[in-house]
């Protein structure tokens, strides 16, 4: 028997549910409808119920959901939009693509998101351009600080659109993620926490006229068939994936809790140690996308891993104003101490709800005797 652990399995997240799976696939199949059917209708009513939003769209992608959550508020070219720069390139990549101008704030070094005091000082620079909205991202599983962003968007006006992609459960004071903004965008990739067997996405806000002008833009700006009353695209979450995707809502609370309990075990077993473990506050409920620890020998650390065929990945391993994209070229407008920092030190453990607790041993035992070379 192999004794590879991967750092992640979607394949796992699968043969879980096969047999629940397969017949939603060959139901979704034999329907003959397969675009926008039944399958994304009980989708969008299940998850909107989930998060305890009015409405919800689904879309197809998370990148797709964050740019069409962007075109709902109206922004665009000219606009600012304040994010951080510890991120998928999603978050940034989606700002421009509506044509507005990232300005990346830096994080909090404890929960890794959007640190509200640099976001204030962002805030309160003479920029060139119309501050329109907030992306706070909810990285790792751990929820930015709404209360504070929140209170930031009030005074300046701005609309906050959540990054959910990786934060499907996570709660913030009895109030989930999501739930929170005006608007919220979320990613159902494969390795997500909650994942279709392909891409996929979902808009879910509370206000009917956002959830409008998003229904009307993922499909060319129809409000009628065949009538398109404002210039738009095409970005609709795939009905197979819908039907996948109804099946595992069922299990993400679980699931969930299971990465919850890993998450335990890795802190427990972990605590002798120099590495900085993940934070989370009692007003939080963390739903671990990752297990992400620091420290400054990271790099040692992930090959002596490597060595014991134990998988990790950094999420991510460069800010994004430092990749070559965008390098020089974003608006820099505070410093980024924090960001550029731990992407040296950050690395993610192997982290999905069928690992097992020997597995997690395992890579206890590989990390500790790391420590006492
Ligand atoms: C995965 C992810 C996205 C993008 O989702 P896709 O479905 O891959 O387009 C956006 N933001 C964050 C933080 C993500 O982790």
């Amino acid at each position: 028997m192999s004794t590879h652990v991967p750092q992640t399995d979607p394949k796992a997240g699968y043969l879980d549910h096969q047999a629940e799976i397969d017949t939603a696939i060959h139901r979704t199949l034999e329907s003959g409808w397969y675009i926008l059917g039944a399958e994304v209708d009980a989708f969008e009513q299940a998850f909107s119920t989930y998060i305890g939003c009015r409405h919800a769209i689904g879309v197809g992608n998370g990148t797709d959901a964050l740019e069409l959550a962007l075109r709902a508020c109206d922004v665009g070219v000219g606009d600012l939009v304040f994010t951080v720069s510890h991120t998928a390139v999603a978050t940034v990549a989606a700002t421009e693509l509506v044509g507005a101008t990232p300005v990346l704030v830096d994080i909090d070094p404890l929960t890794y998101t959007m640190d509200p005091n640099s976001l204030e000082a962002a805030l309160s620079c003479s920029l060139e351009g119309a501050p329109k909205a907030i992306i706070p991202v909810h990285l790792y599983g751990h929820p930015a600080n709404m209360t504070a962003i929140l209170d930031l968007a009030r005074r300046h006006n701005l609309y906050v659109i959540e990054d959910c992609a990786q934060s499907h459960g996570a709660v913030l004071d009895d109030r989930i993620t999501g739930a929170w903004g005006d608007i919220a965008a979320f990613s159902f990739y494969p390795t997500k926490n909650l994942s279709a067997l392909g891409d996929g996405g979902m808009v879910v806000t509370d206000d009917p006229s956002l959830a409008d002008s998003v229904r009307s833009l993922q499909q060319y700006g129809w409000r009628e068939r065949y009538v398109s009353e404002l210039p738009g695209g095409n970005s609709r979450l795939d009905e197979l994936q819908a039907a996948i995707l109804r099946v595992k809502l069922t299990y993400l609370e679980a699931e969930n809790t299971r990465r919850r309990k890993l998450a335990q075990m890795y802190t427990m077993y972990l605590a002798d140690t120099s590495l900085i473990l993940p934070a989370s506050g009692p007003n939080v409920t963390h739903v671990y996308h990752q297990y992400t620890i620091c420290l400054p020998q990271r790099d040692a650390l992930r090959s002596h891993l490597k060595q014991a065929e134990i998988g990790t990945l950094i999420h991510y391993p460069i800010p994004i104003h430092l990749q070559p994209a965008y390098q020089d070229r974003l608006t820099q407008v505070v410093p980024l101490p924090h960001t550029e920092r731990i992407s040296q030190q950050i690395l993610s453990l192997p982290m999905f709800p069928q690992m097992t607790e020997a597995q997690v041993q395992r890579v206890c035992q590989a990390i500790n005797h790391f420590f006492r070379q």
